[in-house]
């Protein structure tokens, strides 16, 4: 089975399952949610560290978060996104 490396830590196999290059964790499909099975977790954007400082609600009302994706296996960080809360993650992000 070939595999197509989709950046440090994601690979793709031939059937189209996503998986961790670290620990070979089944994580989703190029057809449906690459990152369906990943750990996410939230937080509000001026906690993403010195330089996002801003208080989002000087730009908009609604809730901006950042948003991480983690493998659930060896907890390596996939994702970072700093996106309204209430847009799902990859808006624009497709393996086809
Ligand atoms: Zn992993």
């Amino acid at each position: 089975m070939s595999t197509m490396t989709i950046d440090a830590n994601l690979v793709a196999d031939d059937a189209g399952t996503v998986s961790c290059r670290h620990c070979e964790t089944a994580l989703g499909t190029v057809r449906g949610n690459p990152l369906e099975h990943a750990r996410v977790h939230e937080r509000p954007s001026t906690e993403a560290g010195p330089g996002v400082h801003v208080d989002p609600r000087t730009f908009t009302d609604r809730a901006i978060v950042v948003r991480q994706a983690f493998c659930p296996q060896c907890l390596t960080l996939l994702t970072t996104e700093i996106v309204p809360a209430d847009e799902p993650s990859f808006r624009t992000w497709s393996l086809l």
